[in-house]
């Protein structure tokens, strides 16, 4: 694939700087250049005198990743961060590592391999044996001892990054660490991005706030970036004045889980409105029905309303903590279309703990009042996956759906919405979700199975689910046995991790969500 040009690219001397640090992203450029967090290190690294950051992204398996800014590979790097969003980064991210030719495992003769991001600041231990160093939770508040530590080189390199909060090592604890006020946490304002045109689209991106908390118990996001905080107005103006000025783009993309909690969203995008911007915003709060905001959302351009209800009964979002009624969800359906805009993409989820085929009745009707309210079949787009049970949430106790009754309730779903002619209806694969589950949740045996999916990739495997069946038949398993939940009295693998939410919490909040739809076995 060609690159686009780039704004505030920087390429600096390897031979004049101390530390040559190699920003890995284990998904295409286009996935990896709209992650903040990748725009964010590039700025913070390259800013420093001593150090120089470039990028370096997932291409295909077996294929040595080679630098944006020199065509270098990761040999040339003296330490290779990785950005790790989700679980299924795991795989490409040995891959990349192995195809330079560095060893996979830590130790020996290679460089430093640092990680960070949400899947392992969550559960980092399926990855311990491949990884020298993680960043447990947010970078900011520690990222100018990491890279004064960095730069000094290897020797005694794991007792000096142990005094670091937030740094973990195999063999020990760390805590989680998080920047306690938004205000006082640098927000990437030179962001590297592609030039619009060329097939790509360039975008200023802005957070507007860290974490949330609404407590839905399936949520990592909530769990493990808690407490919520916001940027204040006064510095999200700044931030703009300046980032735009130097991105020179009129389009922004706000990033928040909880976008619209901030106590100032309207002024906000009535700010965005005022410097005639267009931007886009993450998926809706369904209690808010305010005219307003929708009005101030058309005007930025967007044209999607994005919600996710979870399931059509109010009773199973109750057991997920995500309380709002059928009514209040299409309040807002229907403010979002008088607003204008024209389509509506809605997140479902199937498994919910305690749920049953009844539960999904109510389907046709909400469907069918949406279509009501004027949004065009073909203008609705439905997303249908298992709920995957993920560590450090309340939920990590529970099972995943069988792969039987996901595909029945699936059809049903796709039967109903062929009936009321809605087309656009996708679902990730059943065996993903499985997976997704093993890895977020898993601990040694994670690591031995990564291990081997590299091995079977090496000798000519795609990383897909043949490779995954092929280690599994090795190892007498299969999908259906692949994610066990653990059991609510052992000893969790990533309880390495302090700070985090207390143990006894997620319990009171899995027992309140199972209560009596689960019956008194869930201590077995
Ligand atoms: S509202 Fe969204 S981000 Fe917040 S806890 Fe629920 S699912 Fe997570």
């Amino acid at each position: 694939m060609d690159l686009p040009t780039e704004l505030n690219l920087v390429q600096k001397n390897h031979r004049r700087v101390r530390l040559r640090f190699a920003l890995a992203y284990p998904s295409p450029y286009m996935v990896g250049m709209s992650n903040l967090a990748v725009r964010l290190l590039y700025e913070l690294i390259n800013n420093k005198s001593e150090a120089l950051c470039e990028r370096f992204f997932f291409t295909s398996y077996r294929q040595t990743p080679k630098s944006i800014e020199s065509g270098l590979d990761l040999t040339s790097f003296d330490v290779i961060g990785f950005s790790l969003q989700h679980e299924m980064d795991y795989t490409r991210m040995l891959d990349m590592i192995a195809s330079a030719g560095i060893p996979p495992r830590s130790g020996g003769n290679r460089p430093v391999v640092i990680a960070g991001g949400p899947a392992v600041s969550s559960n980092p231990v399926p990855l311990l044996p491949f990884v020298d160093f993680f960043v447990i939770g947010e970078v900011e508040p520690i990222i100018d001892a990491v890279i004064e530590e960095l730069s000094h080189g290897s020797d005694n390199l794991s007792k000096r990054m142990s005094g670091i909060p937030g740094i973990l090592q195999n063999g020990f604890s760390a805590e989680r660490i998080f920047a306690h006020n938004l205000d006082c946490t640098y927000h990437a304002i030179r962001q590297i991005h592609p030039v619009d045109g060329q097939g790509f689209s360039s975008t200023f991106l802005l957070e507007v706030s860290r974490g949330c908390n609404r407590g839905c118990r399936f949520c990592m996001e909530c769990y493990t970036y808690r407490p919520r905080r916001e940027r204040s107005l006064e510095q999200i103006a700044t931030i703009l004045e300046e980032g735009l000025r130097f991105t020179q783009t009129r389009k922004v993309t706000c990033i928040s889980s909880a976008f619209f909690d901030h106590s100032h969203i309207a002024d906000i995008l009535a700010l965005m409105k005022e410097k005639r911007l267009g931007f886009s915003v993450p998926s809706i709060r369904v209690t808010e029905d305010n005219d307003e905001l929708f009005q101030l959302l058309v005007a930025g351009g967007q044209k999607t309303l994005t919600v996710a209800p979870e399931t059509p009964s109010e009773r199973l979002r109750e057991i997920l903590g995500k309380r709002f009624s059928n009514d209040q969800l299409l309040s807002v359906i229907s403010k979002s279309r008088e607003a204008g805009m024209a389509s509506v993409k809605l997140y479902f989820m199937l498994g919910i703990p305690g749920e049953t085929n009844s539960d999904l009745e109510g389907l046709k009707a909400l469907l069918g009042k949406a279509i009501s309210i004027g949004y065009r079949p073909p203008n609705i787009h439905i997303t249908i996956n298992p709920m995957i049970p993920k560590g450090n949430t309340p939920f990590q106790w529970a099972p995943i759906i069988g792969e039987s009754e996901f595909k029945s309730r699936l059809s049903y779903f796709r039967r109903i919405c062929s009936e009321l002619g809605i087309k656009r209806v996708e679902s990730m694969d059943y065996h993903w979700g499985v997976i997704q589950a093993f890895l977020s949740t898993g601990g040694a045996e994670a690591s031995d199975l990564l291990a081997r999916l590299l091995s079977d990739i090496e000798n000519g495997g795609s990383g897909d689910l043949g490779s995954w069946r092929r280690v599994l038949r090795s190892l007498d398993k299969s999908f259906q046995n692949l994610y066990v939940p653990p059991s609510i009295d052992s000893d969790l693998p990533w309880e390495i991790i302090k700070e985090t939410v207390p143990k006894s919490l997620l319990i009171r909040e899995f027992e309140k969500a199972i209560g009596e739809n689960y019956g008194p076995n869930i201590r077995k």
